[in-house]
């Protein structure tokens, strides 16, 4: 790699994002960071923008516009606030590749347009392909748009695929944590609240998939990512518990024989890998050791107690708009449960209902996915008011 590729880090200020700026920061001759976007936290956005110089900035909050303009006054940084203006910058040629590390629906638009551009993506915004898949990956397919996942179940499977040609796999293997109420049973979980639920074991991540991963719904999103990256049928698709997170992810493939992806938890191995793929470039993260006692375990999950992951498998088989209507109501019950509006297992309880009442499209367009999430979020949050 002798040119710099240049960078548009879309949730620079996010967990993904100040990571991606880590690996960025650690290898100045390999990448440029040209495009930062923050949704509300104006002032890591400016401190961003003033260490890596970018050709311009988002803010998300048009409130904060003038704040941030004046902070950058000294600059050449061009500023942008709101909405529609991640869609524009998305549409600039100042770049080469885009870190999709919006969290949520949110970051569907911007990639969508990115594609359009021809940009590769390096996807961690899982949302993105549980709303719209098909839409995405045939538009990527398209425009010979790369995918690249970020996310470390995935980037483990697509570095399992390198050199294996046309090689069917019979079926994928995604490892889960377990979360930090592995083992627990309803009664536990019916008084859990916001602080238990927002430490989790292996992983420092943003809030919204802090959540997701204790309630197992983030493993029920990696299966419908899973889907549409690598094209499978649900069946192909299995989920194992292995609370260790050192095997990221395997591959079986049609002779039987299985590849894993191994390492230690850190996503700015994914994040790095992505950003420099093909190539694979030194650094000096911490280092499994094979020699210290470790025992690696695997279990099978607990659906019964962890009913997301089986609504996410309904939503899976089903198809057409059901994840997209499942991802909004959880987006929606997340964020209540954050704000102490509802409890654990209302989040379940919310996403269940949403799934029963919206209705179905078997082969949706890009725009009655819009009108879905739009409908699954209106009647979700009526939810709250009703019942929780
Ligand atoms: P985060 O909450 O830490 O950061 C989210 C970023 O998106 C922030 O920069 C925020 O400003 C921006 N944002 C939030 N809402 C927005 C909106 N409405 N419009 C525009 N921008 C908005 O989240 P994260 O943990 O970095 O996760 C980002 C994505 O990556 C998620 O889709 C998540 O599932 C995925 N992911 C994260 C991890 C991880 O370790 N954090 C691992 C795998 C996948
Ligand atoms: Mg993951």
């Amino acid at each position: 790699m002798t040119q710099i590729k240049r960078i548009a880090i879309f949730g620079s200020t996010g967990s993904i994002g100040t990571q991606a700026l880590e690996v960025i920061a650690a290898n100045t001759d390999k990448f440029s960071a040209e495009i930062l976007t923050a949704q509300t936290n104006d002032e890591l956005l400016v401190k961003q923008a003033i260490q890596f110089n970018p050709n311009c900035v988002v803010i998300g909050d048009e409130t904060k516009y003038q704040k941030v303009k004046e902070a950058l006054s000294h600059t050449h940084v061009k500023v942008f606030a709101g909405e529609q203006s991640l869609i524009e910058v998305a549409a600039m040629d100042c770049y080469d590749m885009m870190l999709a590390a919006i969290v949520g629906y949110a970051g569907l638009k911007p990639t969508l347009q990115a594609i359009e551009n021809n940009k590769p993506i390096a996807l961690a915004n899982k949302e993105t392909l549980v709303v719209a898949g098909d839409i995405l990956m045939q538009k990527a397919l398209a425009k010979r748009v790369p995918i690249i996942p970020v996310d470390s179940e995935h980037a483990a499977i697509f570095q399992c695929l390198v050199g294996e040609g046309r090689n069917k796999i019979e079926k994928i293997i995604l490892t889960a944590s377990g979360g930090p109420f592995f083992g627990k049973k309803p009664n536990f979980l019916v008084n859990v609240k916001k602080d238990h639920a927002l430490q989790h074991p292996n992983w420092s991540m943003g809030a919204k998939i802090t959540i997701d991963s204790a309630t197992l719904m983030n493993k029920g999103l990696e299966m419908i990512e899973a889907k549409w990256l690598f094209n499978l049928q649900p069946e192909q698709i299995q989920v194992i518990i292995h609370q260790q997170s050192i095997i990221h992810s395997m591959v079986q493939f049609e002779d039987g024989s299985i590849k894993a992806q191994m390492g230690l938890p850190d996503m700015k191995l994914p994040i790095q890998y992505a950003l420099a793929f093909p190539q694979r470039i030194p650094n000096q993260f911490p280092r499994y050791d094979f020699k210290k006692p470790n025992t690696l375990t695997f279990e099978e999950p607990d659906i019964r107690t962890f009913r997301n992951l089986f609504l996410a498998t309904e939503a899976l088989k089903k198809g057409g708009n059901m994840p997209c209507i499942m991802n909004a109501a959880n987006e929606i019950a997340v964020y209540a449960f954050l704000r102490n509006r509802i409890g654990f297992l209302d989040i379940t309880e919310m996403i269940e209902q949403t799934m029963n009442k919206i209705s179905f499209i078997e082969k949706p367009s890009l725009e009655e996915y819009f009108e879905s999430d739009g409908e699954a979020r209106t009647f979700a949050a009526s939810l709250i008011h009703l019942q929780f």
